[in-house]
């Protein structure tokens, strides 16, 4: 196969492009390269090209999956099946008003179900879980070991999942002859195409049920609660989401067990910002400090480090701490820690710390006013003399 060509040139749109932009730019494409308004002969060439912009599109229109791909690239991607990449897509929006085909279509020509919108014949798969952890700042640099407990169903164990009381009558269904499917042919944008649907007389299972389970009434599943340990890799960032797979929900028997996606948060630090991999931290030093120079202890996401400031240090300067930083998720290394510093002004003063100042100012060439006695002769002074 050739080499696949970069998502955003197939769409035709900048690096930049919104998301906008880019359902406009796969509108238009969808437009022409739909196989009902091409020739016959231009058919397979058009599904091809069809195929390239809808997954183009499906990676480009989210938001977590174009991230990764501008980082990574098409390799960034590999972990992701036909499944993973269209997940979320919603075509139905780009392709209204469009005649006919949709989402079918699409899952069609790339040889999966949608699991959502369409019950084609066989057991159904279980469900998939969302749910979410809280995690610092430190364990997101390291890495962590989290405990998350969970509700999802699993099979009966009164009924192992197959819905009937045991050692009630099980009839194999009349309508399907106990297959659970039936076919049927369809007319979709790429010609005909045969579809097996679910029997809706015995929903699938190819058996008509006498009498139902007591335990699970029927359902063939009950709740239960786990508790599972996630590993958390160093570097993570907050939004990320880690996918464990098969500890979902359990469907039909023989249907397969969904995921769980844990979404993770980072809770705020008490002193740190992060940008990516980089961090930020706000150091206050005293006017003697950056006027003379100094050494100060610095916190890093990994204990503390010491910072020279040299002599004559303004606000506002930041100083680049190298690899004090957060790791990076799929690469070696580590961002920077970034320490911007101010210098305070102290707003007391005692008496004697008056007296060295005037008189540094004194020698520094500075005429102070200070404000006690003779203030308004001074103010005076002020506006007469500006
Ligand atoms: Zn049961
Ligand atoms: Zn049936």
């Amino acid at each position: 196969m050739a080499e696949k060509r970069d998502y955003y040139e197939v769409l035709g749109v900048d690096k930049t492009a919104d998301e906008k932009e880019i359902k406009k730019a796969y509108r238009k494409l969808a437009r022409k390269y739909h196989p009902d308004v091409v020739e016959e002969d231009k058919k397979e060439e058009a599904t091809e090209k069809f195929k390239e912009i809808s997954e183009a599109y499906a990676v480009l229109s989210d938001e977590e999956k174009r991230q990764r791909y501008d980082q990574f690239g098409h390799a960034g991607m590999e972990g992701f099946s036909n499944e993973d990449i269209f997940r979320n897509v919603n075509f139905e929006d780009i392709f209204q008003g469009f005649g006919g085909g949709g989402i079918e279509d699409i899952f069609d020509l790339f040889g999966f179900g949608s699991g959502r919108t369409r019950s084609r014949g066989g057991p159904r798969r279980g469900s998939d879980i969302y749910t979410e952890v809280q995690i610092t700042l430190e364990e997101a640099a390291n890495g962590a070991d989290k405990e998350i407990t969970i509700r999802h169903d699993v099979f009966c164990p009164v009924c192992n999942g197959s819905k009937a009381e045991p050692g009630s009558d099980v009839e194999t269904c009349p309508v399907c002859g106990g297959t659970g499917q039936r076919k049927q042919i369809r007319q979709s944008l790429f010609g005909q195409v045969m579809n097996v649907v679910q029997c809706g007389e015995c929903n699938g299972t190819g058996k008509i049920i006498k009498e139902s389970c007591h335990n699970c009434r029927g359902r063939g599943t009950v709740k239960e609660s786990k508790t599972l340990n996630i590993k958390i890799p160093a570097g993570v960032e907050s939004g990320n989401r880690l996918r464990v797979s098969g500890e979902g929900n359990v469907g039909d028997v023989g249907g397969g067990t969904g995921d769980i996606y844990v979404e993770v948060h980072i809770k705020r630090h008490d002193y740190f910002e992060r940008d990516g991999a980089n961090l930020y931290y706000e150091k206050q030093i005293s006017f003697v400090q950056a006027s003379l120079g100094d050494t100060v202890d610095i916190p890093t996401i990994n204990g503390e480090v010491e910072l020279k400031i040299p002599a004559g240090t303004q606000s506002g300067t930041t100083f680049r701490l190298r690899d004090q930083g957060m790791p990076y998720m799929r690469r070696a290394g580590k961002g920077n820690l970034y320490v911007n510093v101010t210098v305070v002004v102290p707003q007391k003063l005692s008496k004697e710390q008056k007296k060295l100042l005037i008189q540094f100012g004194e020698i520094s060439g500075d005429e102070i006013k200070v404000y006690k006695k003779g203030i308004f002769d001074k103010v005076k002074d002020a506006i007469n003399n500006p």
